[in-house]
């Protein structure tokens, strides 16, 4: 499943309109053109320098006029690194949000974990054996100078949007938190094209990364993709994966990304209200049935069950209002307990082997977990257990994230570049 949607960043370039161009798959994210009368606009810049110069160069092939704006929907590295290489003799005016940047800022404290989180949920150290796609992105992008063709924004657009002409060419931007605080889309009235930025792709989306970020307000999310929907747009043009070039499909797929959004999120705040707790509204929140299979909707980036965990910690923080989970017992102390449950150490080791030769890989991993902790226990089998059934987990799995951490998770243990902490 994960290796056809390759389909959606085949490298190459889309004419959406007359006078729009989108760069698919020349790094993660698109980069587009919008040709005016005596310059075009970019929208979007891709990770680094040289993937935007490559990209570049291809939408060059419709317009040699010079750049006279370059937007950036949000602030990710994405979308924002490689400005330098669509910038000429002259400076163009460059447009990102008033809160421009607000994205990472809140959780910089964490930044050495949050990158080694980063490598694995993104496959970056994966062999190309091992690797498939990143769900909304090819795998093995060059990232050796991402960032480094960062241009600042020169003009703020305010919340409540920026109406302009630039080249000739009517735009409105519309400030539109979703992915990011920092987000904002851009319609093109004219030819009708609508310009989503990350706040929609060809997948579930990414409500919550497992690499570690501050709540992503899911309400605002679905109400940003509404809005979308209402400027009723022929062409739908995503911050990842192709566009939509048929008015019916972009609606269809606005309302619907909308909607199943909202429902993620009442379905869980039904569930909170009901007493529930995490770990089981993870496992009972489902997309309604109408949406389930349509394609846009297929959880290769974003999960339904990590998006309801967020919602979850969002709204109420980490306690899950059962007293039990107040002061839990330290993990050493619990795994003790668990291994004297069992009859003793050996027999949660065998039990532990048992759960993966059965392929009971989500058990086989929570008790090499206790294992672990053991003095007497066998770390090296706990270590061996733990890499198998990770990687068992990775083959069934089509959620692009959870598989390349799973595999790089297992990569890292074999290797031993994991202290003792992390295992
Ligand atoms: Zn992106």
């Amino acid at each position: 499943m994960l290796n056809s949607q390759q389909q959606q960043f085949q490298k190459g370039v889309v004419q959406v309109t007359d006078n729009v161009f989108t760069a698919v798959g020349f790094h993660g994210a698109n980069t587009s053109m919008i040709v005016g009368k005596d310059g075009v606009i970019i929208v979007d810049t891709l990770k680094g320098p040289q993937s935007a110069k490559e990209a570049f160069e291809a939408l060059r092939v419709h317009s040699d006029k010079p750049v006279k704006a370059i937007i950036y929907t949000h602030s990710h590295g994405d979308h924002v690194g490689g400005a330098s290489a669509f910038v000429g003799e002259e400076m163009p005016d460059i447009y990102g949000t008033e809160n421009f940047g607000s994205a990472e800022g809140t959780t910089k404290a964490a930044g050495p974990v949050k990158q080694k989180r980063n490598v694995r949920q993104f496959g970056r150290k994966l062999s190309p054996m091992e690797s498939t796609n990143r769900g909304v992105a090819p795998a093995l992008t060059a990232d050796h100078d991402g960032g480094n063709g960062f241009v600042p924004p020169t003009i703020q657009v305010p919340d409540d949007g920026l109406k302009t002409t630039i080249a000739g060419i009517k735009l409105e931007m519309h400030v539109a938190p979703g992915e990011t605080d920092d987000a904002m889309f851009i319609w093109l009235p004219e030819g009708k094209v609508l310009f989503s930025g990350d706040n929609f792709y060809s997948s579930f989306p990414n409500l919550y990364a497992i690499r570690g970020t501050a709540y992503r307000d899911v309400r605002s999310w679905s109400e940003s993709v509404a809005k979308m929907a209402e400027f009723r747009p022929s062409h739908l043009v995503p911050g990842h994966t192709m566009p939509i070039l048929d008015a019916e499909a972009a609606v269809t797929a606005l309302t619907d990304y909308s909607r199943a959004i909202r429902s993620v999120y009442d379905q869980t705040v039904r569930g909170i209200n009901a007493g529930k707790g995490p770990d089981q509204i993870a496992h009972e929140v489902k997309l309604p049935a109408d949406l389930r299979d349509k394609p846009y909707l297929i959880e290769f980036y974003g999960s339904v069950p990590h998006a309801t965990r967020a919602i979850y910690s969002g709204l109420l923080g980490w306690f899950d209002g059962n007293p039990t989970t107040l002061n839990p017992l330290e993990p050493k102390i619990k795994a003790q307990k668990i291994a004297e449950l069992a009859g003793g150490t050996q027999q949660l080791s065998q039990q532990m082997q048992t759960a993966l030769d059965k392929k009971d890989y989500q058990w086989a991993l929570e008790l090499s977990d206790h294992v672990k902790w053991l003095d007497d226990g066998d770390l090296q089998l706990a270590r061996k257990v733990k890499i198998a059934a990770l990687r068992g987990l990775a083959a069934q799995e089509y959620n692009a994230p959870n598989r390349n951490y799973y595999l790089s998770y297992a990569n890292e243990l074999e290797s031993g570049e994991l202290s003792e902490i992390w295992f």
